[in-house]
């Protein structure tokens, strides 16, 4: 039995960083990691996938080149094992980079293997018995595939496996219509291929305010992407090389499937249920606010806790953690505001509440949109598409939530999330001098539309 101060398994986007400043602190730490450093983000999630819309983009704006009085001479061409070349090398080097930082502290053990429960304070992994009084869990989460009749007959793709693809798709069919599918179906159909979008709910992120579904739908659409949406019935059948795909008794012969209809935690395998450690019926591990579990000297970090999908989430719980551990501060994953984008082009950027959130908790809510159309920068770069919106409390003048579906959305969306962490009112903010001509600079006139 080997002992530890702290065992981490799982080597996400919390986990590395909390052991390495308890090892940097003289604690004795073991990181237990199955596959990679750096996880989903590095490896199979942000990091490719947005090297990946970077090259789609970049296809994009070759083909409208003549738009700004460009030519780029010849038709437009995608190499794909060029394309996916660029998204490993920028997965390599971060894993690199950590292999380098976290293999060169003192006190820290990197050790590669599942790891299990076999008691509240001790883990099994590669065949060795580990222990320790604090036990950090951040093991993230995985592709959901639903049992589509015939599913199994085909070799549908993944999130991450799709990232593993070095040639272009004749057709891709991407099932789900929220926030990983929409990021790949743009993108291919940038890369050149036909694609098809089939999502269950009745519009695309269905999360987002019905206005905002309907600009997205209306971005895709407009780049020729066929959009189903409240499709109930999916099944799949071989037909040679391709895939006969039936969705509510339309049949498509399609070339590739995309599966991406959500996600589920990394813990139906950890041998939770010895450990005593509880979790919800979707197996998130269930954490107070402090990120500590039912059972004192475990915590839970990162996507596995329910209370974040995002590596910025994941990120803020190691802050969090960290803060109260070791810099004897009391921080709480209730302080969060809650924000995210999605990486279509133009990106959305989105903090705190839909409007739909802020009518339904009863407050008085004033809002104000913006089309893209009438932003300078939007302009000047001929990408109009979007809008942006603000919702707020008439009464108390807090800003609630933001949206901005338009370009650059996922970075003039941080005016909102600073204003809202600080608890600006829109009244101080509407006092801004914003930068000419950016998207931000839209952001006080915006407030002074609230009604
Ligand atoms: C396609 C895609 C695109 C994304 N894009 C974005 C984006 O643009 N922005 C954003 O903020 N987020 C994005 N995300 C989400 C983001 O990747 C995750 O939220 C982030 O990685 C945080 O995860 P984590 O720290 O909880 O764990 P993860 O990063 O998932 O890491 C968990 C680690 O635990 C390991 N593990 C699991 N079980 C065990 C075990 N029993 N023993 C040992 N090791 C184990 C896994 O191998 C993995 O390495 C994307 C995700 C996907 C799939």
């Amino acid at each position: 039995m080997r002992q530890y101060d702290a065992i981490f398994i799982g080597a996400g986007q919390a986990g590395p960083f909390l052991a390495a400043r308890m090892a940097e602190n003289g604690l004795k730490v073991a990181l237990i990691e199955r596959k990679f450093l750096g996880g989903t983000c590095v490896n199979a999630g942000c990091m490719p996938t947005k090297t990946l819309v970077a090259s789609a983009r970049a296809a994009h704006v070759a083909r409208r080149a003549a738009d700004f009085g460009v030519s780029v001479g010849r038709e437009v061409s995608v190499d794909m094992s060029a394309v996916r070349k660029r998204a490993q090398t920028v997965t390599m080097d971060a894993r690199k980079g950590l292999i380098e930082w976290l293999g060169g502290l003192n006190n820290l053990t990197i050790i590669y293997g599942h790891a299990r429960f076999i008691a509240a304070d001790t883990v099994v992994a590669n065949g060795s018995e580990l222990t320790a009084p604090r036990i950090f869990i951040n093991v993230g989460a995985r592709p959901v595939i639903p049992t589509f009749p015939g599913i199994e007959d085909v070799d549908y793709l993944t999130s991450a496996s799709i990232l593993e693809m070095d040639t272009l798709p004749r057709h891709l069919a991407v099932i789900g219509g929220s926030y990983i599918g929409l990021e790949f179906a743009q993108m291919y159909r940038r890369f050149g291929s036909e694609v098809t979008v089939l999502e269950r709910g009745a519009r695309l992120a269905p999360r987002e305010d019905e206005d905002i579904s309907s600009a997205i739908r209306d971005i895709l659409a407009g780049e020729g992407i066929a959009v189903h949406t409240g499709v109930s019935e999916i099944s799949f059948s071989r037909k040679g090389e391709d895939i006969l795909l039936n969705a509510d008794g339309t049949s498509r012969d399609v070339s590739h499937v995309l599966v991406a209809t959500g996600r589920r935690p990394n813990t139906d395998d950890l041998g939770l249920e010895t450990a005593g450690v509880e979790t919800d019926a979707r197996g998130y591990i269930q954490v107070n606010d402090r990120l500590e579990t039912n059972v004192p000297g475990i915590w839970a970090l990162g996507d596995c806790n329910g209370h974040g999908a995002f590596t910025h989430t994941s990120y803020n719980d190691f802050e969090i953690v960290a803060a109260n551990l070791l810099d004897s501060e009391d921080r709480r994953v209730s302080s969060r505001v809650a924000a995210y984008a999605l990486y279509i082009d133009p990106p959305l950027g989105r903090v705190g509440m839909t409007e739909k959130e802020a009518r339904a908790s009863g407050r008085n809510v004033v809002v104000s949109t913006r089309p893209m159309s009438r932003v300078g920068r939007a302009k000047e770069r001929s990408e109009t598409l979007g809008f942006m919106k603000v919702v707020a409390d008439a009464d108390t003048k807090e800003i609630l939530g933001a949206t901005i579906l338009g370009i650059e959305g996922d970075e003039a969306i941080h005016g909102f999330i600073d204003a809202m962490t600080a608890r600006t009112t829109f009244t101080d903010l509407q006092w801004a001098v914003p930068v000419h001509p950016t998207v931000s600079e839209l952001i006080p006139t915006l407030l002074r539309g609230l009604s």
